[in-house]
């Protein structure tokens, strides 16, 4: 049997800490939504894009609200109590503990992420919230978050739980995406959900092009990760679960991050079309 640290790779496994001179993802996020805890580095990656997609910041936007309408419908509308949030990102004004807890109180959430920056601030950040926690790991090998001593104490197993993987497979770009995803899947209970936000190639003769550029640019960043994933390549990091609807008014599906139960009418520009959103339960 091959050990799970050699059977997923991905360039994000070993952290970039705090090093200024190599980009981090939760830094380029964190400058995309307008935040200060970045580097001229990080920066550079967003610039780099933004060459081929001058919206290139509505990614992380679009990315972040549908995170936040999806943690309220899971929390109002399906009784989730506990969410393992994997690759939680730099502390933002409205974190999944604060969604959450706002519609339930008694709301748990495991953050993990393996960004040095991340964890000294989500630590500092949790110091007085009784029901959220964090952990130190490696997002792309499941049995390290599934197996971790503090996931086990505050996720209960025997219950339903909603696992967040919400702007972060993208950056896993080996193939296997779909494996990995299976084990964190078959080691959930059954009613259990999984929520994804993925960059999106629409396979349209206009926004692949789009989306094509954006990959190559995010790839040859300093960044070295960014895929934009067909349809058909998202839906592989779903095994066996129900897809949700993705609002009222349509069938069980994907769904671009904006138009996943919209705060109202919105025009969506080129880019906002290459960033999708799902909720899937597994049965
Ligand atoms: N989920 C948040 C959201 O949607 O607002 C943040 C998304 S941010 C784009 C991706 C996060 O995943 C970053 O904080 C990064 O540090 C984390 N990450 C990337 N690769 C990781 C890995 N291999 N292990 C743990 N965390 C990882």
């Amino acid at each position: 049997m091959p050990d799970q640290a050699s059977k997923y790779s991905s360039p994000t496994t070993v952290p970039v800490g705090v090093d200024p001179t190599r980009a981090s993802i939760a830094r380029v996020y964190d400058a995309a939504l307008g935040g200060k805890d970045n580097y001229e580095i990080d920066r550079q990656v967003l610039k780099q894009v933004a060459k081929a997609a001058p919206q290139v910041r509505d990614l992380a936007v679009s990315n972040r609200e549908f995170l936040k309408r999806a943690v309220r419908f899971l929390t109002e509308r399906a009784g989730i109590t506990q969410f393992l949030d994997c690759g939680s990102g730099l502390p933002t004004a409205e974190n999944t503990h604060q969604v959450a807890q706002r519609v339930n109180p008694d709301a748990r959430v495991v953050y993990v992420d393996n960004d040095p920056v991340v964890i000294a601030h989500g630590r500092a950040l949790l110091e007085d919230n009784d029901k959220s926690f964090f952990v130190d790991a490696d997002i792309f090998q499941p049995s390290q978050v599934l197996d971790d001593v503090k996931v086990r104490t505050y996720i209960d197993f025997d219950e339903p739980l909603a696992l967040l993987h919400v702007g972060t497979l993208h950056h896993y770009t080996a193939d296997n995406g779909g494996d990995l995803m299976r084990e964190y899947v078959d080691g959930m209970p059954t009613g259990s959900f999984v929520v994804i936000a993925h960059f999106f190639n629409p396979e349209t003769p206009e926004l692949s092009e789009l989306a094509r550029k954006m990959e190559y640019h995010f790839m040859h960043s300093p960044m070295k990760s960014g895929r934009f994933r067909t349809r058909e390549e998202i839906l592989a990091l779903l095994p066996g679960l129900e897809l949700i609807a993705p609002n009222p008014d349509k069938g069980p599906g994907l769904e671009l991050c904006d138009q996943w139960w919209p705060d109202g009418p919105k025009v969506l520009n080129d880019v906002e079309k290459c960033i999708v959103g799902v909720v899937a339960r597994k049965p």
